[in-house]
């Protein structure tokens, strides 16, 4: 079941045209760098004089919101550049930084640093250093209005927290690999609403930490006992990894932490979810391991493929259901047909010849979920078909910073930044390591430095940990430079510490290097 044999079974289209729109859309996003496109296979569905290319089981009225969303977002980033450039055309006059603080106002709607305009007419402005704190800058801004910016699509989002209930689960731990494509993970393509019953954590390749995963498990468990989450006492905890592909350059835009090789990113994933049970198992008692289900992205066109489980909850890498050869089969009937549609195909995954067809069905609440999942996909195909030209222009790396450490869940949206999970450098290096090399691409060639922000969460109901987080965020500032010791010499890799409250309503506060010194 493969959606790349499809496309390209599928009459051609005039590509003059398929240029020409996928030109408007790289204009319409306004990026900043020079990208490469490429054209090497056809989007699922086009937009044309007899093809509407709506799905009945889409949400058009979702998707204007979550596009007004992704605009706004991508135009907080995208005034950087040309705010720069203007302040370096004005940087040796007179009153330099009257006006420079006006410029940055009008456009960015935030202040500059002093610090970093005042010596501009010695020795020249700062641009590397100005361009990663606007980076970051525009990222708080994101994060301080994520409540008003999400408020119209978290309101209509497809799947809430009651359904993942529903479905018996109190919690869902999802762990995709870092690529900055899959950071719109929760919301578009899998449209679920961000919740304190659902945990992010990305990590290169979907290699998710096992030890850390199961301090996770153990601790949600022992909320549930002990009466922690009331009315879900006999739910269950999921874990979902996430691995990707690209349907249109396989082998150079697929996962960079496994050479873009799929099968070896699905395997990867997968064998990484059965040795979390397996640990739980041998640990706990047979049958306290969590559920599992394995999911992979086409990040060119967002459609999901769902590995479901098994009746023993085992995962065979090759029954699954793929969400955009079911949009392609279903377009054009009624909702409630295609409904029955997705069930039957799913039933038919499930039943398929193989080894393991005698095993037996996945639990109903899995099969709502799977089911569910599938469906709520169907609308960010129809998003992408319709936003952007039915192939991302931009199929490939695209991001603006790095985040290190733990991720905020302020921010829904591709290619923002590419988020390395750690708690110190030396365990998280090979995620940090993929992160720097994309970014030698993206920025350092062109002169730019390499944005990362260093950030933590911390518990105000703890006594002590706000400095305790503080600390530990120098730490990891610290060891980021060391590593990258040549690239922090040369001005090219820029660190900005952050903190937020789990516990409070403190969000993304910088720490400033000075600060924690004196408390030091
Ligand atoms: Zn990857």
């Amino acid at each position: 079941m493969d959606t790349r044999k499809l496309t390209l079974t599928r009459k051609p289209k005039s590509k003059s045209k398929l240029t020409a729109q996928r030109r408007m859309a790289n204009m319409s996003m306004a990026e900043d760098l020079p990208v490469e496109n490429e054209l090497l296979a056809e989007p699922i569905c086009t937009v044309g004089p007899n093809q509407a290319c709506k799905h009945s089981l889409a949400n058009p009225e979702l998707n204007e919101f979550l596009h007004i969303y992704e605009e706004l977002i991508r135009s907080r980033f995208s005034a950087i550049t040309n705010t720069l450039k203007t302040l370096s055309i004005y940087q040796h006059e007179l009153d330099f930084v009257t006006h420079a603080k006006r410029i940055a106002f009008d456009q960015l709607h935030y202040e500059l640093p002093l610090s970093l305009l005042e010596d501009s007419w010695i020795s020249g402005l700062n641009l590397r250093a100005l361009h990663s704190y606007c980076i970051f800058r525009s990222f708080k801004e994101c994060v301080a209005k994520a409540r008003f910016d999400q408020a119209s699509w978290r309101e209509c989002i497809a799947l809430h927290t009651n359904f993942i209930h529903s479905c018996g689960y109190h919690t869902v731990n999802i762990s995709p690999c870092a690529d900055g494509r899959l950071q719109g993970l929760l919301s578009f393509i899998l449209r679920l609403v961000p919740s304190e019953a659902i945990y992010v954590k990305s990590y290169a390749g979907a290699m998710f930490n096992i030890e850390e995963d199961i301090a996770n498990w153990a601790h949600r468990e022992l909320e549930r006992l002990s009466g922690g989450l009331p009315g879900d006492e006999d739910k269950n905890y999921l874990k979902i990894a996430v691995y990707h592909y690209s349907s249109s350059n396989p082998s150079h835009q697929g996962c960079a932490a496994h050479g873009s090789d799929t099968e070896r990113a699905l395997e990867s994933a997968l064998e990484r979810l059965n040795e979390l049970r397996a640990a739980i198992n041998n640990t706990y008692g047979r049958g306290a391991a969590p559920d599992i289900l394995l999911i992979g992205v086409d990040t060119d066109i967002d459609s999901i493929r769902v590995h479901f489980p098994d009746a023993n909850g085992d995962i065979d890498p090759d029954r699954y259901i793929d969400s955009g050869r079911i949009y392609q089969e279903s377009i054009g009937m009624s909702r409630e047909a295609a409904r029955t549609y997705i069930s039957d195909a799913l039933n038919k995954a499930e039943s398929q010849s193989g080894l393991n067809s005698e095993k037996g069905k996945m639990a109903t609440g899995m099969r709502n979920l799977v089911l569910g999942l599938v469906e709520a996909n169907l609308s960010q195909i129809e998003y992408v078909i319709h936003y952007h030209a039915g192939r991302y222009a931009v199929i490939g790396h695209n991001e603006r910073f790095i985040c290190a450490g733990e991720a905020m869940n302020e921010l829904h949206l591709r290619n923002k930044f590419y988020f390395a999970h750690l708690n110190t450098v030396e365990e998280g290096a090979i995620h940090l390591d993929v992160g720097i090399k994309i970014f030698t691409n993206l920025n350092i060639k062109h002169g730019l430095a390499v944005p990362i922000l260093v950030h933590y969460h911390y518990s105000s109901r703890v006594p002590g940990a706000r400095e305790r987080v503080i600390q530990r965020c120098r730490r990891v500032k610290a060891a980021i430079e060391a590593r990258y010791s040549q690239l922090h010499g040369k001005g090219l890799l820029y660190c900005q510490m952050a903190i937020s409250d789990k516990a409070g309503s403190e969000r993304c506060t910088f720490i400033e290097d000075e600060i924690a010194e004196a408390g030091h």
